[in-house]
């Protein structure tokens, strides 16, 4: 970067200075989109009866990757962990909940990591929305424990989805 010529370096700060305006997260499913509601809210080919719940952006990109969910997500922002002082009002559970309440979801698959805290804020989420008329489900094995959505291969997703149960 100090090697490089001044305009190379100028013209990269440009480009991020660019995209951090450009950015912003979905007003209904807080994914990063540089429209608000993002392309997947927006979609007439998407259901609006189930929506992915993930812990960041890229589990979005990941699930999209499989090509098998026809739904909506739910982008929370991280994950319960009391270690880092991250509780449930840092993420967009209160959000979640509100979408529930609309009675338009029918399902809500909880897509967290297979991780400790992954695994404490979908039993959060789960009680959250025990007033609502709607089937909780969580992915199936075959993630790897401990493991990141991000990472995981598209077969594996593919199984996880498949195999999602009731909680
Ligand atoms: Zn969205």
């Amino acid at each position: 970067m100090l090697r490089a010529p001044d305009n190379q370096a100028i013209a990269l700060a440009e480009a991020l200075r660019d995209l951090k305006t450009r950015m912003r997260f979905c007003e209904i499913c807080f994914n990063i989109t540089e429209t608000s509601p993002c392309v997947v809210c927006q979609s007439e080919g998407r259901s609006r009866k189930m929506i992915c719940v993930v812990e960041e952006p890229l589990d979005v990109l990941a699930i999209e990757r499989t090509r098998q969910f026809t739904g909506l997500y739910h982008v929370l922002h991280g994950a319960i962990s009391p270690m880092e002082g991250i509780g449930p009002d840092d993420l967009k559970i209160r959000e979640l909940v509100a979408r529930a309440a609309e009675g338009t979801v029918e399902e809500i698959i909880l897509a967290t990591n297979p991780s400790l805290e992954g695994e404490n804020t979908a039993a959060f989420i789960h009680k959250k929305l025990a007033p609502y008329q709607v089937r909780v489900t969580r992915l199936a094995h075959g993630l790897p424990v401990g493991g990141d959505l991000e990472y995981a291969d598209e077969i594996t997703l593919i199984r996880a989805l498949e195999g999602r149960r009731e909680i």
